[in-house]
């Protein structure tokens, strides 16, 4: 059995190895899931269940609905599944550990048949790391998909409250493991609310430019909850999947931290303030536009061209416009580089996924430090819907809350062409400055639009 597992561990790790790249990433997620089905079927071999049907019913109910929401979500929608899926995740091991801690309740069947801290300990990590998992997915599903304010939502008192509420927790818990008796239900359901509540206070105040952290940070902790749920049934394959997620979530954190040049602890408790934003819309002027006929005479003469990839690319769907434009832009003797930015998008890695989907060239994408090295001998960057990534306030403005966070300085081009429909803000609520420009020339419309038609003049229709 033991061979099983390892080798079922051995196909996840691999797998995972294999998504690392565009080419290969399918295989990987194949050998990944064969991986996890060869886990589960050992388990249940191990451990047959008591009520098969009852099992049946519910595997393949929730594998009917994952089957039908991974074909038919929309790619822009993807960042809201992710978040849901890490707040399912969280929730499947605060179930295992509230079965456990029930068990432990009747002696009789004392679940695995210690009382000794070391289960306990495993037990209420389930749960209060898979409830504030669950509620502060949740949150972030709400603050993606625009049903919540995208925003830091604080009340008076938020700090006192999330000290108080951590507080009381941290009493019901520590009183649960080192009781000699252990634990009756009103403990066992103190622990569930208040991680629950836990949740929401958590990823409520952060928002705006942290979000990608909290995402990560949600993923990771996902990760840890189902080690910890691996632990309680000494699952070993579990207890590895945990770990990778864990660790792969938490490195995640960190490089996503260093790319908003905020430290985790400023992200988890300073919110993020969308401060003058009221102000700034105020005194915003009138940014100076340009028709996709016109754009066609810079971008026929420029001989460097820069494409800036953002969320409105998903949105718009351009990612094969934009391979084909690039391909006009290159027969034409353009040299021609995409600069992404590391949070670009709404979820990691969001412009690498969608610009593979189009076979770009990895050796095409330009990282960070590297683009803006290059900005200013670029003759022409087009920017495509992206907005808060490529705000020079991040580095002109002090006050701005954006302050300090790395961005591409595309304002450092020779022209820029920035495609986005309309006056809309990006995610952070912000202006940006850029838009005004003396270099800059906004080209209003869908993305997919502007650049069919920017095409299209290079092929003379
Ligand atoms: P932004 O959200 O800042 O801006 C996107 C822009 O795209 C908008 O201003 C919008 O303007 C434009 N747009 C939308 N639809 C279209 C369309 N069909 N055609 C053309 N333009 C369109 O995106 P960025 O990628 O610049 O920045 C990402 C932001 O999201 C950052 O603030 C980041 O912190 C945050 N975030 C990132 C996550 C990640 O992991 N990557 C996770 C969570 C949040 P208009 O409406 O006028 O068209």
């Amino acid at each position: 059995m033991d061979a099983l597992f390892v080798l079922a561990a051995v196909l996840l790790i691999y797998g995972l190895k294999l998504m690392g790249k565009a080419a290969t990433a399918r295989k990987g997620n194949v050998l990944s899931g064969a991986g996890m089905l060869l886990a589960v079927a050992t388990t249940l071999w191990i451990f047959p269940p008591k009520n098969t049907w009852v099992l049946v019913s519910v595997v393949t109910f929730g594998s009917l609905i994952g089957i039908w929401t991974a074909a038919y979500v929309k790619m822009t929608a993807m960042p809201e599944l992710v978040a849901l899926f890490n707040g399912f995740g969280g929730l499947a091991s605060l179930l295992v550990g509230m079965v456990e801690g029930l068990k432990l309740m009747d002696t009789s069947d004392n679940g695995v048949g210690s009382n000794s801290v070391f289960t306990k300990v495993a037990i209420v990590s389930a749960i209060v790391i898979g409830g504030i998992t669950f509620t502060g997915s949740l949150v972030a599903y709400g603050k993606l998909s625009r049903k919540l304010p995208g925003g830091s939502i604080v009340f008076p008192f938020q700090m006192y409250v999330c000290c108080g509420l951590g507080c009381w927790l941290y009493w019901w818990l520590y009183g649960w493991v080192t009781s000699e008796s252990f634990v009756d239900l009103s403990s066992l359901s103190a622990i569930v609310i208040l991680s629950l509540v836990a949740g929401v206070l958590f990823t409520l105040h952060i928002g705006g430019g942290d979000m990608p952290v909290v995402i990560a940070l949600l993923n990771s902790l996902s990760g840890v909850a189902a080690c910890a749920a691996g632990l309680i049934s000494l699952n070993k394959v579990l207890i590895v999947a945990g770990c990778l997620v864990g660790t792969s979530g938490l490195i995640l954190t960190l490089i996503m931290c260093k790319a908003m040049n905020r430290s985790i602890g400023k992200v988890l408790l300073g919110g993020f303030k969308a401060s003058g934003t009221k102000a700034q819309s105020k005194s915003f002027g009138e940014p100076k536009t340009m028709s996709a006929e016109d754009a066609y005479f810079p971008l026929e003469a420029a001989r460097t061209v820069a494409i800036v990839p953002g969320y409105g690319l998903a949105v718009a769907q351009a990612q094969h416009a934009v391979k084909e434009l690039v391909q006009k832009l290159t027969e034409n003797g353009a040299e021609v580089f995409y600069a992404i930015h590391p949070v670009a998008g709404r979820m990691p890695g969001h412009m690498n996924v969608l610009l593979a989907e189009a076979d770009v060239d990895y050796d095409q994408l330009t990282e960070l430090e590297a683009a803006n090295a290059r900005f200013p001998e670029t003759d022409v960057t087009i920017v495509v819907g992206a907005n808060d990534v490529v705000n020079p306030a991040a580095v002109e403005n002090k006050n701005s809350p954006l302050y300090g966070m790395p961005i591409l300085e595309v304002f450092k081009a020779k022209t820029v062409l920035v495609l986005k429909r309309g006056q809309g803000k990006g995610f952070s609520g912000l202006e940006n400055e850029l838009f005004l420009k003396d270099n800059v020339r906004m080209i209003y419309g869908d993305a997919k639009k502007t650049l069919t038609q920017l095409a299209a003049q290079f092929k003379g229709e």
